[in-house]
């Protein structure tokens, strides 16, 4: 199985977190909130390498178009640091983007087109921004897709046409920001109405809704789930998730898990002064799973199951899931 990195394709990724940030060096919220700004390779490299040590060997870096993503710096830190980056290409909700972005004003098939050529390709340098593209060596190996609290956010129904062709096209997963974890199941209906496969969906963010009956309601329909809250306790505590991944596995589930941290914030960086840091999960995260019983879970979690879901499958062509082929 086929994973596509920053520094090309490869066979094997080892213990991956599933939704991670890097590099954020401009966009909305680096300009509303400064400690959102991650411009540093080498604060980058200690956070890596911190949790390296402890067995860490790939990333899927979450920071979307218009973030301030930047291909340069993460091929650099894979290169520095041998740690695997799976980047990502799609945005984030529509909210965060201005009324004259193209995502409103393009048509769909165009921006599926966009989005395919950052997977194939190469990612634009300067994060299609503008009317210049600078293609960089690091394709995206997935794509980004957001709604918002309880609703999907103007031009998302658009958005998810793009998506679910681009991905259906090139062979990558949807990998989702489920805002305080809500919409899981719309946005299955609606990606699923693409012809997406379930399995081919990653809800991330979604244990922000720690709600044991409805994250097993999705997990039952074949979507993958990011738990990407350990460790960020001011969400709540660590012992609600430990809950919700016996509650999954228990129904037999469990291959259905993910598990990162989302650290997007310089304050959550020890090399800058923060916590909880990336050694976190496997150093304090994983132990709680394995005294409940979970630590098969917890292992399948960040190996096999991370590779099921970020692995390329074959690509389809717009005949064979276009329902007007027929
Ligand atoms: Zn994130």
């Amino acid at each position: 199985m086929t994973v596509r990195t920053v520094l090309g394709d490869v066979e094997s990724i080892g213990v991956t977190y599933a939704h991670e940030h890097l590099f954020m060096t401009g966009g909305w919220p680096v300009r509303n909130e400064p400690d959102y700004r991650l411009d540093s390779l080498d604060a980058a490299v200690a956070e890596v390498s911190a949790a390296q040590r402890l067995g860490l060997s790939a990333v899927v870096e979450m920071t979307p178009l218009g973030f301030g993503r930047s291909p340069s710096l993460m091929r650099a830190l894979s290169e520095r640091t041998g740690l695997h980056v799976i980047a990502v290409t799609g945005l984030h909700k529509s909210g965060y983007y201005g009324d004259d972005h193209w995502l409103h004003h393009y048509p769909v098939d165009e921006i599926a087109e966009l989005l395919v050529s950052e997977i194939e390709s190469g990612m634009d340098e300067y994060g299609l921004v503008g009317p210049l593209v600078r293609r960089s060596q690091a394709r995206a190996g997935a794509i980004k897709l957001a709604t918002g609290y309880h609703a999907f956010g103007r031009g998302v129904g658009r958005l998810v046409g793009a998506v679910a062709a681009a991905a259906l096209r090139s062979g990558v997963p949807i990998v989702t920001h489920c805002d305080k974890g809500t919409m899981g199941h719309e946005l299955l209906d609606a990606l699923l109405g693409e012809g997406v496969a379930a399995d081919r969906v990653v809800l991330g963010h979604i244990d922000h809704n720690p709600d044991a009956g409805y994250l097993i309601s999705l997990a039952d329909r074949g979507a993958y789930l990011a738990f990407d809250r350990p460790g960020r306790i001011k969400y709540g505590p660590d012992s609600e998730i430990v809950t919700l991944v016996g509650a999954l596995a228990d129904r037999g589930l469990g291959h259905r898990l993910l598990f990162g941290m989302d650290l997007a914030r310089r304050s959550y960086w020890p090399s800058l002064g923060g916590g909880p840091g990336l050694p976190y999960l496997l150093e304090r995260f994983v132990p709680r799973l394995q005294a409940a019983g979970l630590g098969d879970v917890a292992e399948a979690a960040l190996t096999a199951n991370a590779h099921t879901a970020f692995a390329l499958r074959p690509k389809t062509t717009l005949a064979d899931h276009r329902p007007s082929a027929d």
